[in-house]
C-alpha cells in the first residue's frame, strides 16, 4: 500500500474491523508526513457561509464576502462547507492534479471526503459535482471534481451542463464575479424538485460558479441547494 499522495509505501496497524473483513481497507489512504500537509477547517468555527476558516479572526457571523452574495442574492440561505484552507499545500496538490493532470491523486482526499458526506446530513441528498464544459473536459482529460468522488466511491448525479466560455484561471476577482451564467439543467426539472442537493466543487474562490449553479437549479425548486468544496 502506498500513500495516495506522496508515494511512499505507508505502514500501518490494521484495524480489528479490517482484519475481519467488516470493513474493507481503503483503496486510498495518506500518509502521517502528508495528512499534516493539509490544513483542516474546523466547520464549527468557520464562516457559516462560505466554510472559510476564521481561526485566525474572532468576529463571528457571516465574512464579507457572503455579505456580498447576500445582498445579490437576499431570499437564498446558501451555505458552502470546505474541508482544507486553501494555502500552499492545497495549491501544490491542486497543481499537480488539476493542471498537470496526475490522476492517481484523484485519491488523496477520498477518506476525508466519504467521513464528512457520511453524516447524517447528507442523507438522502443528491451529490452534483460541478461540471466542466464538453471542450475544457476533453483537455483535461477528466473532471477533478467526479475523479475524487469516484476514487471514495460517492455516487453522484451529473444535474447540470456547462456551456463553453472562458476559464476563470488567470482572470482577476473583478472579472470573475462578472461572469455570465454558464449553467443549463441536465436533468428533467422533476428530478430536482424538492429534493436536497449538494454541489461540490475543488476551490471555492469568489462564490462565484457555485451561485451561478446553485441559481440555476433552484429554476425547478429544489428544497434545498448547498455546497461542499475541496479547499476555501
Ligand atoms: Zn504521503
Ligand atoms: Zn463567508
Amino acid at each position: 500500500m502506498k500513500c495516495s499522495y506522496c508515494k511512499e509505501p505507508l505502514v500501518r496497524t490494521l484495524s480489528l474491523a479490517e482484519i475481519l473483513g467488516l470493513v474493507s481497507i481503503p483503496l486510498f489512504e495518506l500518509c502521517s508526513h502528508c495528512t499534516q500537509l493539509f490544513h483542516q477547517i474546523d466547520p464549527t468555527t468557520a464562516c457559516p457561509g462560505c466554510g472559510r476558516d476564521t481561526s485566525m479572526k474572532e468576529e463571528p457571523g457571516l465574512c464579507a464576502d457572503c455579505l456580498y452574495w447576500q445582498k445579490r442574492y437576499p431570499t437564498y440561505s446558501f451555505k458552502n462547507r470546505a474541508l482544507f484552507r486553501y494555502d500552499y499545500s492545497f495549491k501544490e496538490w491542486i497543481s499537480s492534479y488539476k493542471f498537470s493532470g496526475d490522476y492517481q491523486l484523484r485519491g488523496t482526499f477520498s477518506e476525508r471526503l466519504k467521513r464528512t458526506l457520511s453524516q447524517r446530513t447528507y442523507k438522502n441528498t443528491l451529490i452534483c459535482p460541478l461540471p466542466l464544459s464538453i471542450e475544457r473536459q476533453k483537455q483535461r482529460g477528466f473532471n477533478q471534481v467526479e475523479g475524487v468522488l469516484l476514487a471514495a466511491s460517492i455516487p453522484f448525479v451529473p444535474l447540470l451542463k456547462r456551456l463553453e466560455l472562458a476559464p476563470q484561471s488567470g482572470k482577476t476577482r473583478q472579472e470573475r464575479l462578472l461572469m455570465p451564467q454558464p449553467y443549463v439543467l441536465a436533468v428533467e426539472k422533476a428530478q430536482i424538485k424538492h429534493q436536497s442537493i449538494l454541489l461540490i466543487d475543488d476551490v471555492y474562490t469568489t462564490g462565484r460558479t457555485l451561485f451561478h449553479a446553485a441559481e440555476c437549479l433552484r429554476l425547478a425548486n429544489p428544497a434545498k441547494v448547498e455546497s461542499l468544496t475541496f479547499a476555501r
